[in-house]
């Protein structure tokens, strides 16, 4: 640590004014409420803004049919309150989306923390004022809200992206992206739907609607692999002995790269016979969630031919779910192994193509090249008519939501330019020129079960809060070579995997959006896994905060 004891030059004489806040929380989802949480426990002055008009982040938006968690349910919940775990009831192994609010609503009401939350305010710049060690955050509404730190929560996946095709405003009918589904939500009974793209989002939405709809078309650029979720209820007898065993569950959240029950195999893939790979990969298909990306062995991740191995065995899984043999063929990657991009999972997403009112387009074939009034124009001169059509077509993944706010830190400079080939930070959760900024789920954290990744921030961002308040400092900010070597760590663990050549938010590619082309690298994640990154921060923290200095 470095402890810059002097005051910058240019500070006024005399008391600082107080600001209107000591911590100012942007974003009330999962990571903002448990950050307020710890920072009212604390007797710190601090408020909530959030830009939505109620609590819960991302799956206050996400209301698509469909929309549910991939993590099991007794992982996602928070770890930091016993009474919290004895109480609740999660009714599915993979909460549905209205569940999951429920529940964010029920913590917020538990622990009173709705009177610290302000709704509908949007920050719309943030200005780090050098004479006084504040913040100045200007809202939408017209106010100005003063703080010695912010704590963004604003979400990795939080600003929609839309295609750009032209004809979009041209449409007659609704058109939305699944992230902005009507709190009053469309009657699909006797419609006609179009959904383009074919991401883990659509891989949810597509078999709801096509039980709804009277004709679905989807259009696909490129399949995903996809696996099946194997969703089920679970009892009250179940739900007795989850609580039994939730230290176990969270001590092994935190023991595996991913943040969940499933630990990888590490037998070595050469060391087990082809049967016997196959039976666990049967195993891990009939089993639930994430199970068969992590649970899978290492060297699927990383080596060219365990992943070609493993990608044909999924391959022959698809073929044998969908009866048009052609049609499967066009729902199987070919540009990817399984596993390198984030995997959908899915319930009955393949069957649904089996149905009469669901009708698959190629579009890597037959490019959209226009909407038009009535639907759907594509290249080969077919226009498709519909009622509703549905853009699930991503979003601006981790840089996206920082972006969208005008953030300035020393000397002028601004945090979107600074980004603007992708993000750098010192340990995804602070960056050099913008004191008092720490990031919940920010760019370059360890890319785990959302809720344990929260947790961990959380539980560093706070005792570095109180070291400052304990010494009476009023700043802290990464040095560049700390934040630089942070940065080099963060690239070198992509090296290995080969996600490097993910087509994908990972590596920071979304078509929609100009600069994020396939092959420009955004070192979008810590590669590293859950346990490494807390024991990086854990140690960070143990010895005096390296490389933040403080003054
Ligand atoms: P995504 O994975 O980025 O998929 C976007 C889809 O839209 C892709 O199929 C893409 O095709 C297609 N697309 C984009 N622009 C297009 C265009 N102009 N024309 C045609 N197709 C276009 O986005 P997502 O499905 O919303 O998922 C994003 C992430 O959200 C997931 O990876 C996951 O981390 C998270 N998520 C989580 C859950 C959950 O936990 N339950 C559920 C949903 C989403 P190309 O592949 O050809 O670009």
């Amino acid at each position: 640590m470095t402890d810059q004891a002097t005051a910058p030059t240019d500070a006024p004489a005399g008391p600082r004014p107080e600001p209107d806040y000591e911590v100012i929380v942007i974003g009330a989802g999962v990571a903002g409420i448990y950050q307020i949480k710890r920072l009212t426990d604390l007797g710190v002055a601090a408020t909530v803004l959030e830009r939505d008009a109620d609590l819960g982040g991302t799956w206050y938006q996400n209301r698509y049919p469909g929309a549910r968690f991939d993590s099991e349910s007794f992982t996602y919940g928070y770890s930091f309150s016993q009474e919290l775990l004895d109480e609740w009831h999660w009714t599915e192994m993979f909460s549905p989306q209205p569940e999951t609010l429920k529940y964010l609503n029920y913590v917020a009401d538990k622990f009173d923390l709705r009177r610290y939350m302000q709704f509908g305010c949007t920050v719309e710049a943030m200005t780090f004022d050098e004479a006084t060690d504040t913040w100045a955050l200007d809202l939408a509404d017209g106010r100005t809200l003063t703080c010695h730190h912010v704590i963004t929560a604003i979400g990795v996946l939080s600003i929609p992206t839309l295609p750009q095709i032209d004809g979009m405003d041209t449409f007659d009918g609704p058109s939305f992206h699944p992230a902005e589904w009507p709190h009053d939500p469309p009657d699909l009974g006797g419609k006609r739907v179009a959904v383009i793209g074919t991401g883990a989002t659509a891989i949810q939405l597509i078999p709801e609607v096509a039980k709804e709809a009277a004709q679905l078309t989807v259009f696909q650029r490129r399949p995903n692999w996809a696996a099946p979720l194997n969703n089920r209820p679970i009892s009250d007898e179940e739900m007795a002995e989850i609580r039994q065993r939730y230290d176990d569950i969270f001590e092994r959240c935190a023991r595996s790269p991913g943040g969940f029950e499933h630990e990888p195999d590490r037998r070595g893939w050469d060391n087990v016979p082809r049967e016997e790979r196959l039976e666990l990969w049967d195993r891990l298909y009939d089993g639930p969630g994430f199970g068969i990306w992590l649970q899978n062995f290492v060297e699927i991740f990383m080596d060219d031919d365990a992943n070609a191995e493993f990608s044909d065995y999924i391959a022959d899984r698809i073929r044998q779910r969908v009866d048009d043999p052609e049609l499967a063929e066009k729902l199987i990657p070919t540009d990817h192994g399984f596993g390198i991009q984030r995997v959908p999972l899915e319930t009955g997403y393949f069957e649904t193509y089996n149905r009469d009112n669901v009708l698959l387009v190629d579009a890597a074939e037959t490019p959209i090249e226009r909407i038009t009034p009535a639907g759907v124009l594509t290249a080969d001169g077919t226009e498709r008519t519909f009622d509703l059509i549905v853009y699930a077509t991503g979003f601006d993944a981790f840089t996206g939501a920082f972006d969208r706010i005008d953030i300035q830190g020393t000397g002028g400079q601004k945090l979107r330019t600074k980004w603007v080939d992708g993000p750098v930070t010192y340990l995804g959760m602070t960056v050099h020129g913008f004191p008092n900024l720490l990031m919940l789920a920010g760019p370059q954290i360890a890319a785990t079960n959302f809720p344990r990744a929260c947790e961990t921030a959380v539980d560093w961002a706070t005792p570095l809060l109180q070291y400052c308040w304990e010494r009476g400092h009023t700043r802290f900010e990464p040095t560049a070579e700390a934040e630089r070597e942070w940065y080099d760590h963060v690239a070198a663990m992509y090296e290995p995997f080969l996600l490097r050549k993910a087509k994908s938010w990972i590596t920071g590619y979304n078509g929609n959006l100009d600069g994020h082309e396939y092959g420009k690298m955004r070192y979008n994640i810590y590669n590293g896994g859950g346990p490494k990154y807390a024991s990086i921060l854990a140690d960070v923290a143990d010895d005096d905060y390296r490389g933040l200095t403080f003054s």
